[in-house]
């Protein structure tokens, strides 16, 4: 099955890298093709041999291919958009593993050429870890993948996007952007904000109990170290872009967080317990 003509990949980071080891081992396109911003990474590429062609400029990647995977920094696409614009295929179809959808739609439809089709995609699937060396095989599998089209969109397209995530193990769900943000906001974004939140209070803390803290931190900070140990630019961007659902969030989180302040204040044990037996709960159901 080769339904996917030629893919090119812009970004070699852990998600564009991780996707083409998949589609490599299964032989699911005629050819795979990649570029990276920076000599160093596009060099790590031809190493690996991750892909059957490695270009130097993101204009020779795009000529010709029938799909184009965009995994790069969400700030960074415009920039990228108006190099490739006047080189890509007619009805080359661009779709993007970026972690905010609203704002970045609004920016690509902009200068997008209407030849092209968009669409947004997100893979909810990852790790702290940065780089076409921190690629993984199967890490998609079983997690869930949100594709954001607008309604005008070509259904033909979107079904094989829809194909090449579900090829590589995902689930597929299609969304509204806007709806995808908030979703996100909960449930990935705040929780990086509290991680970055908290093992910043411990580094701004004396140096003495900044000692301690690292000498005995046990799963809880450990955790929390994992992913606030993700990359900052990308989270800068993340957090940035979905500013509007990441603030509206914040502020729910911020009234649950005092509502726990005043229960130990008051010393309401049933409170606590319950609460603390509920999110046990989900905890399992996630699992589960
Ligand atoms: P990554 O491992 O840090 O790799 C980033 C890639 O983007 C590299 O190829 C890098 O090129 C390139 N890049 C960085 N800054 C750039 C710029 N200003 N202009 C052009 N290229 C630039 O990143 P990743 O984790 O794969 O993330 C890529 C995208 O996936 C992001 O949009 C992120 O929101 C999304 N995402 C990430 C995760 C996750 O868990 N990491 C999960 C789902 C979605 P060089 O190395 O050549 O500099």
């Amino acid at each position: 099955m080769q339904e996917f003509g030629k893919i090119a990949f812009l970004g070699m980071g852990l998600i564009n890298s991780s996707l083409a080891r998949d589609l490599k081992k299964k032989k699911l396109c005629k050819e795979l093709v990649a570029t990276s911003r920076s000599k160093k990474t596009r060099n790590i590429v031809r190493r690996l041999k991750l892909v059957d062609a490695v270009y130097d400029t993101y204009e020779n990647t795009v000529r010709g291919a029938d799909l184009i995977v965009i995994g790069i920094p969400v700030d960074a696409y415009e920039g990228v958009f108006k190099k490739i614009n006047k080189h890509l295929k007619s009805g080359a179809i661009i779709t993007d593993v970026g972690s905010v959808k609203k704002e970045v739609i609004k920016k690509i439809q902009k200068i997008i050429p209407k030849s092209a089709i968009f669409i947004p995609g997100h893979p909810i699937a990852g790790t702290e870890n940065s780089g076409p060396e921190a690629g993984l095989h199967g890490l998609f599998k079983n997690a869930w993948c949100i594709l954001t089209p607008s309604k005008q969109t070509n259904s033909a397209a979107v079904e094989l996007v829809k194909k090449l995530w579900l090829s590589v193990g995902m689930k597929v769900d299609i969304m509204d952007p806007v709806y995808h943000d908030k979703i996100l906001a909960i449930t990935s974004h705040i929780p990086h904000l509290v991680a970055y939140s908290i093992v910043g209070t411990v580094s701004n803390l004396e140096k003495s109990i900044k000692k301690e803290v690292i000498k005995y931190a046990a799963s809880g900070f450990r955790d929390f170290t994992r992913i606030a140990a993700s990359d900052p630019i990308m989270w800068r961007d993340i957090l940035l872009l979905n500013s509007k659902s990441v603030l509206q969030m914040l502020k729910i989180f911020k009234k649950d967080l005092s509502t726990i302040e005043s229960a130990i204040k008051k010393k309401d044990g049933k409170f606590l317990y319950s609460l603390f037996s509920k999110t046990r709960k989900i905890r399992k159901d996630i699992i589960s």
